[in-house]
């Protein structure tokens, strides 16, 4: 029974897409690459926790961590252009007033993109042989007429989106 409800979470991640489980880009925490390491920012970015729905079945632990990976954006919030990792603030003195975009040049930490209909089966797949780490920006074309076309960033996904949509199949399915 257990086997059967694993094989249909797994299965299901057939039909649904990036774009159904991805956290929406106005929910998600970034910062301009203009940023100051400052005290406010980096307990801004300790304290991090959204406004998203993921949030609120994450129990208090989110108040206490804030998320790992933190977009970096230049200008408008949809064009990323980096990811910090909270762990590279390690070294990071707020008292030297840091400027963020001098920490993204030294990591250099690459982003993932990904389109927003790409089914969560291959999404997993993606992950899992990653070199890029377990973040995936997601993207939509947008068409106008004959120009060129032009991509959006709608969102983000985690490998952790992933898997909660696989465990949720299972428990719902009983
Ligand atoms: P973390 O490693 O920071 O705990 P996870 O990969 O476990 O992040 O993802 C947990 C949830 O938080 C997922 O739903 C993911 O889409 C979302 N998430 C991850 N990073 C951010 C962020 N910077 N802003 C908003 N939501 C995020």
């Amino acid at each position: 029974k257990e086997e059967v409800n694993i094989i249909s979470g797994a299965l299901d991640l057939r039909k649904k897409t990036v774009n159904d489980v991805m956290t929406k880009l106005e929910d998600v925490f970034m910062l301009p690459i203009n940023s100051i390491l400052d005290f406010e920012t980096m307990s801004d970015i300790v304290k991090s926790v959204g406004s998203g729905a993921h949030q609120d079945h994450r129990l208090n632990v989110r108040l206490l961590a804030g998320y790992s990976r933190i977009p970096v954006y230049e200008g408008n919030r949809s064009n990323i252009v980096t990811v910090l990792f909270t762990k590279d603030l390690a070294f990071v003195d707020p008292d030297d007033n840091t400027a963020l975009r001098t920490l993204c040049k030294y990591y250099q930490n690459p982003c993932n993109f990904v389109f927003e209909d790409v089914t969560l089966d291959v999404m997993l797949k993606q992950f899992k042989e990653g070199h890029k780490g377990h973040m995936a920006f997601v993207q939509r074309i947008k068409r106008e007429g004959d120009s060129d076309p032009v991509y959006e960033t709608i969102g983000l996904v985690t490998l952790e989106d992933v898997i909660e949509e696989m465990i949720q199949a299972e428990i719902v399915d009983e």
